[in-house]
C-alpha cells in the first residue's frame, strides 16, 4: 500500500481514533501520525501503545502541516474542537470525523471551517462496546461500511482521496445526504441502544426479580442487550442528544408497534403474534446473507461441549 498522506493527525485516541492509528501504521498510509487528545492520562496511555510518532494535548498544534485530520470526539464535542483547530489548519487540508450522527457534527464544524480546506463528515459502521485507547485493535473497519455526507460544492477530488484512504482500510463506501443518515442511523443503531439501555434499567429496578437472578439466568436473552447498555454513557448522552428528531420520530413509531404486540398478546392472537415472528426471522437470514454477520448459533459463543 503507498503513502496516501504526508502527515495524518488523529484529533481524539479512543477505540476509533486508535483503531485508525493501528491501521495507518500497518498499512503505511501516512509518513507521520500525529496524536492529540484532551487528557494528559491519555495521551500517556496513546504514547506507552505507541500509537503515533508525536503527541500533544493541543488539538491546534496537532493539525499544523497536517494534511489529513481525523476528528475522533464524543459528537457534543465537535464543535469545541471545530473552533480550536480552524485557524491552524493547512491549507488544501482535507479535515472528516467519525461521529454517528452528522446533521449536528455540520452544524457544528462547518461555520468554523476555512474556505480553503476540505471538511467532509463521515461515519464508520464498525466498533464494539468499549472505550478509550486500549479498545482500539487493528482491522476494526475491514469489510464494513463507512458514510460519507458530503456538504454541497465539496471538492471531487479531495473526496476520492478520503474514499481511498477508507478503501485502503478495507471499508466499503457510501455517500448520502446527512438528514437521511441520521435516519437510517436512528433504526439501525440508536433505537436498539435506547432499547437495550431501557430494558438493562428495567431490570434493574424490578423489586420482584433480585439482581442476582437477573445476572444468575441472563443466559436466555437478556445478555444480549447488556453488551449495547455497556456501551460508553458519553458517547451515547451525546447520540440521544444530536440526533434527537429522527431518534424520537423512530421511538414513536415502535411504541405504536409495541402497542400492537402488547394488544396482541393481551387478546391471545397469535395469527399476528406468529406472524410478525415469522417476518422478522426473514430480516436476520438478510443480514446474514448480506455478509454482516455469521450464521453460527447464539452469535457463535463457543459452548460446554463444543469440540475444540
Ligand atoms: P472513546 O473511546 O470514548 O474516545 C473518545 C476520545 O475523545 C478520547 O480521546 C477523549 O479524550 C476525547 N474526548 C472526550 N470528550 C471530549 C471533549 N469534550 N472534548 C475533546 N475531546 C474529548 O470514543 P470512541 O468510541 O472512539 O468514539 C469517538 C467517536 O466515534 C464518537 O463521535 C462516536 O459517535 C463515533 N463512533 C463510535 C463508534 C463506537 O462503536 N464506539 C462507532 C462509530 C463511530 P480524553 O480521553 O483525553 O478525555
Amino acid at each position: 500500500m503507498s503513502v496516501q498522506f504526508d502527515r495524518i493527525a488523529l484529533i481524539g485516541i479512543g477505540l476509533i481514533g486508535s483503531s485508525l492509528a493501528y491501521d495507518i501504521r500497518r498499512l503505511g498510509l501516512a509518513k507521520e501520525i500525529v496524536v492529540a487528545t484532551r487528557s494528559a492520562d491519555t495521551l500517556k496511555r496513546a504514547e506507552e501503545l505507541g500509537l503515533g510518532d508525536r503527541y500533544t494535548t493541543s488539538s491546534a498544534e496537532a493539525v499544523r502541516d497536517a494534511d489529513l485530520i481525523i476528528v475522533s470526539v464524543p459528537v457534543g464535542a465537535s464543535e469545541s474542537v471545530a473552533k480550536e483547530i480552524a485557524g491552524s489548519l493547512k491549507p488544501g487540508a482535507i479535515v472528516t470525523d467519525v461521529g454517528s450522527t452528522k446533521a449536528s457534527v455540520i452544524a457544528q464544524m462547518q461555520p468554523h471551517m476555512p474556505d480553503n480546506v476540505h471538511f467532509i463528515p463521515g461515519h464508520p459502521l464498525a466498533g464494539t462496546e468499549k472505550s478509550g485507547p486500549d479498545a482500539g485493535f487493528p482491522g476494526l473497519f475491514e469489510g464494513r461500511w463507512c458514510i460519507f455526507t458530503p456538504v454541497a460544492g465539496t471538492d471531487e477530488t479531495a473526496l476520492k482521496r478520503l474514499r481511498g484512504f477508507w478503501e485502503a482500510l478495507g471499508s466499503k463506501v457510501d455517500e448520502m445526504d446527512a438528514e437521511h443518515h441520521d435516519k437510517v442511523l436512528a433504526i439501525v443503531s440508536h433505537l436498539p441502544h435506547i432499547i437495550a439501555y431501557n430494558i438493562v434499567g428495567t431490570a434493574d429496578d424490578l423489586e420482584t426479580v433480585t439482581e442476582s437472578e437477573v445476572i444468575k439466568y441472563s443466559a436466555s436473552g437478556f445478555r444480549d442487550f447488556t453488551r449495547l447498555a455497556a456501551s460508553d454513557p458519553t458517547m451515547w448522552r451525546d447520540v440521544c442528544l444530536h440526533n434527537r428528531d429522527a431518534i424520537l420520530e423512530m421511538l414513536a413509531r415502535f411504541s405504536e408497534d409495541l402497542a400492537y404486540l402488547q394488544r396482541a398478546i393481551r387478546w391471545g392472537e397469535g395469527d399476528k403474534i406468529f406472524e410478525l415472528f415469522t417476518r422478522t426471522r426473514t430480516i436476520r437470514r438478510s443480514i446474514i446473507q448480506a455478509g454482516q454477520d455469521v450464521d453460527a448459533p447464539d452469535f457463535g459463543r463457543p459452548h460446554a461441549l463444543d469440540k475444540k
